[in-house]
């Protein structure tokens, strides 16, 4: 009997082996798996990946590679555009099938569609799936039939649908082609930093299927039990720094639900339902994206493009270095500098801070976010930074202006995570570490804002707003 052509998978995001719909049905089809990364930064334009983002995708690939190789398979690397690689891997290979798991960006649903198209014009069987969310944007609405713009009533919505499915099992091995298709080097790609900043990623991360796994052991036992007050706290590891493995899909969600069951923890109440609440924030962000697709760029309330914002490139960088005065936000960007990750409460600390005690657009916390964090994530980062500037979806009321310091005597009253981010301040008495210049500090910056007085002018701009 003919052996059956190949499946060529082209990864994207989903760069694991376990719980992987579109490898899964490429081995399903019997014929030999060709799995295919093809670099094109500029079809995400104008969200192209940022520097954080590039060295991550290295070490990614990178361990998928070892992953696959083990397998006795390997991960065909090349560069874009995108539709053009895909035919000629066709042509080179004699594949009949391509497969790949769904995105939600509004630039990658639209290429997606095209590539889509073209393949299929061209007789190819196309097939995609959903390998990155618990529920995609499309399977829940609004009884009116609208996309959710609240999250209790999408996450209710969603698990009277039900989130929790069946992991799909890794493969044990992965039929090789005859010849492999030529493959760029991992070095060709271009990924990693000329210049050498990446140091704090490198102690702080392990990208790759195999970390994420290692980061969820790390977590479940003791931080999900806790998880409903512990992850509240910079100045503890209580949360579960999965952001990063679940963007670049080196674990999906439903993996991580059924960790928690097999760890005999009940998704249903305490800590972890907060956690898997979390998971629904996310599957809550992508929703947003998908059906309000200019969010990235306009706020989803559009009176707040009548906002008066002010422009100030020297704030702007005291608050990108984190020399603002203010410890805990300080702190806040130090950590994000060194290790690419902030923890949730800082960023909306920092990010109302800039968009509120500042009032710069919240555009710019966007961007910056955006080239900095390992985690960076259009979805998420939308949602979140128009949930700080109050002009998105479910967002903080604009009269919620977070006071840096009182969040910082609140949620790190030691002052461990001012010390650790702000070597400048370890000396200083745990009284004064929010409140350094009261203490007379040296050496740390006074605060660049009076924090009473910018909260009102920002309260007056929003109230313009409110009346237009
Ligand atoms: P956990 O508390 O352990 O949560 C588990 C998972 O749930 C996270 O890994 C993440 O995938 C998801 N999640 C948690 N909170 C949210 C949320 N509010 N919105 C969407 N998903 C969530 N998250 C990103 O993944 N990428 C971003 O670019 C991003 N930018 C943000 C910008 C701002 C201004 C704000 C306020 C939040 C942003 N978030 C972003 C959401 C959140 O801060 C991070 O997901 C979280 O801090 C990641 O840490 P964790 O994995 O330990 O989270």
């Amino acid at each position: 009997m003919a052996k059956s052509p190949p499946t060529l998978v082209w990864l994207r995001r989903d760069l694991r082996l376990a719980d992987q719909p579109a490898l899964h049905a490429a081995l399903a089809n019997g014929g030999p798996v060709i799995p295919v990364f093809i670099h094109a930064p500029d079809e995400e334009a104008p969200w192209q990946p940022g520097a954080a983002s590039n060295w991550w995708l290295h070490h990614s690939l990178e361990a998928l590679n070892a992953a696959l190789t083990r397998q006795g398979s390997r991960l065909v690397l090349r560069s874009g555009p995108t539709l053009d690689t895909l035919r000629a891997l066709v042509n080179e290979t004699g594949a009949t099938a391509v497969y790949w798991n769904r995105l939600y960006d509004p630039a990658l649903v639209l290429r997606d569609q095209d590539i889509k198209a073209g393949l299929r014009a061209d007789g190819l069987e196309v097939r995609s799936f959903n390998g990155h969310l618990l529920i995609e944007p499309w399977e829940v609405e609004t009884g009116q039939g609208r996309p959710y713009k609240v999250f209790s009533p999408f996450w209710k919505a969603c698990r009277q649908r039900g989130i929790d499915r069946d992991p799909l099992p890794a493969p044990e091995t992965l039929p090789a082609p005859r010849a492999w298709p030529d493959s760029l080097s991992l070095e060709q790609l271009e990924l990693l930093p000329t210049i050498d900043w990446a140091a704090g990623l490198q102690a702080t991360w392990s990208p790759g299927e195999a970390g994420a796994h290692q980061r969820l052991e790390q977590f479940l036992p003791e931080a999900a039990r806790d998880y409903a007050e512990g992850r509240e706290r910079p100045d503890h590891d209580g949360t579960s720094r999965l952001s990063p493995y679940l963007h670049f899909g080196e674990i999906s969600p439903r993996q991580v639900l059924r960790a928690l069951r097999e760890a005999g923890l009940d998704p249903e109440s305490g800590g972890p339902e907060a956690f898997v609440r979390e998971l629904g924030w996310r599957d809550f962000a992508h929703h947003v994206l998908y059906h309000f697709p200019h969010t990235p760029e306009q706020p989803l309330n559009p009176r707040f493009e009548a906002f008066a914002w002010r422009e100030s490139q020297q704030d702007l960088v005291a608050w990108q270095q984190g020399r603002t005065g203010i410890p805990l936000v300080d702190a806040a960007m130090g950590q994000l500098w060194e290790t690419g990750w902030m923890h949730n409460r800082l960023r909306m600390v920092v990010g109302s801070f800039l968009t509120k005690n500042l009032r710069l657009h919240w555009h710019l916390g966007a961007s910056w976010f955006w080239d900095t964090l390992v985690d960076a994530d259009l979805a998420a980062n939308t949602l979140g930074w128009q949930w700080a500037g109050g002009c998105g979806a479910d967002a903080a009321p604009y009269f919620r202006v977070f006071n840096p310091q009182r969040q910082g005597e609140q949620y790190d009253p030691e002052g461990t995570f001012v010390r650790r981010y702000l070597p400048v301040l370890k000396d200083t008495e745990t009284r004064y570490i929010h409140a350094p210049s009261a203490g007379g500090t040296r050496g740390y910056p006074d605060a660049i804002v009076d924090l009473k007085a910018s909260r009102l002018a920002a309260l007056q701009a929003f109230e313009a707003v409110k009346n237009t």
